[in-house]
């Protein structure tokens, strides 16, 4: 039977395959990693939890894939690029072929992203994946939440509520095909993370974040961190051709108050349009571009977001980002 030690060294210490890796990687009190020169450390943590992130049951090995991209996509909002990261487990019971799954979904994002496993912490508890990564960015470039602009485009990448529209149907809200089932749970499941994105949008974007929660609440937080509002045009938001297949109801809680999308959101001055197109076809994302950062009237009574349609006309939608704590 596997104890705690040997399972981390079965399941979770590969050889670093990065030149200029960590300086010390898993079994030591501490990890080493030096920040690159000129550069800073770029530093988030995101934790799954069964039953609240996921299913119980949900497949290992999409699992370890999802845990780690759900981190990497941070990175990734912060044009930072990936060095390391440390895993934190709690496991109700050692379970082989899960363990060997989920280190599998794990590992395969890991190595082609350039990112080390260089710690972490395993007990029993119920099934909780928390994952803390580190990378390096040029601290000028960083693509901080705080630093929209008036006047500035308003653009996302990818397309958005594909894993919304999955998780509907998995749910019973609405129905879907087998077929558009399989496709849709893709975007819920195996997430890509935009780090070539990203990295070509710093210095290019002004504010950037990856949309988790739905765009409404995330670009929610660029707007009041910059303190400036939008006006978004709903009929340029991008969806696949099974999202736009559905209700326009449906489409638009997808697309605006969905979840999960890993999308980037980001702003840029109008001046940078070609740098954005080009950034998104050097990272091989289609970029939109869905509306206009506006000045903020602190006296008016106007919401940060004015959702609209393609000929400029206010739509009234009472949507919001999912928040964990309203359910
Ligand atoms: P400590 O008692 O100092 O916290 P642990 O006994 O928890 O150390 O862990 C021993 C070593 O294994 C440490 O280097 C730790 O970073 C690493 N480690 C523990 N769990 C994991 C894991 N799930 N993945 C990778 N490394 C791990
Ligand atoms: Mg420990």
């Amino acid at each position: 039977m596997l104890n705690e030690f040997s399972l981390i060294s079965r399941y979770f210490s590969r050889p670093s395959q990065q030149p200029g890796g960590a300086l010390l990687g898993v079994g030591d009190d501490c990890a080493l990693l030096a920040p690159r020169a000129g550069k800073v450390l770029a530093v988030s943590t995101d934790m799954l939890v069964e039953g609240r992130h996921f299913f119980a049951g949900s497949d290992a090995r999409a699992l370890g894939h999802k845990t780690l991209a759900v981190n990497l996509s941070d990175l990734a909002a912060m044009g930072a690029s990936p060095r390391a990261f440390t895993l934190a487990l709690a496991l109700p019971a050692i379970d082989e072929a899960w363990l060997e799954a989920f280190s599998a979904g794990l590992f395969a994002l890991a190595g082609p992203a350039g990112c080390e496993l260089i710690g972490g912490d395993t007990t029993r508890g119920p099934l909780t994946l928390c994952v803390t990564v580190f990378g390096d960015v040029d601290a000028q470039r960083a693509l901080r939440r705080d630093a929209a602009q008036a006047g500035d485009d308003v653009w996302v990448s990818g397309t958005l509520g594909d894993a919304r529209l999955a998780l509907g149907a998995l749910r019973d809200e609405w129905t879907l095909s087998a077929g558009e089932l399989a496709e849709t749970r893709r975007a819920l499941d195996w997430p890509e993370p935009q780090l070539a994105l990203g990295m070509a949008l710093a210095g290019v974007a002004h504010a950037a974040l990856d949309i988790s929660d739905g765009l409404a609440g995330d670009l929610g937080h660029i707007l009041t961190q910059s303190n400036v509002s939008a006006r978004i045009d709903v009929d340029a938001l991008p969806r696949s051709a099974i999202l736009a297949r559905q209700t326009p109801r449906i489409q638009r809680q997808c697309t605006i108050a969905g979840g999960d999308d890993y999308q980037l959101c980001f702003t840029a001055p109008g001046h940078a349009r070609d740098a954005v197109l080009s950034a998104g076809i050097q990272a091989g994302t289609s970029v939109s571009r869905i509306g206009t950062i506006t000045a903020f009237d602190a006296h008016g009574d106007t919401p940060r977001i004015t959702w609209t349609d393609a000929g400029g006309q206010p739509l009234a939608l009472a949507l919001r980002g999912f928040d964990h704590f309203d359910d």
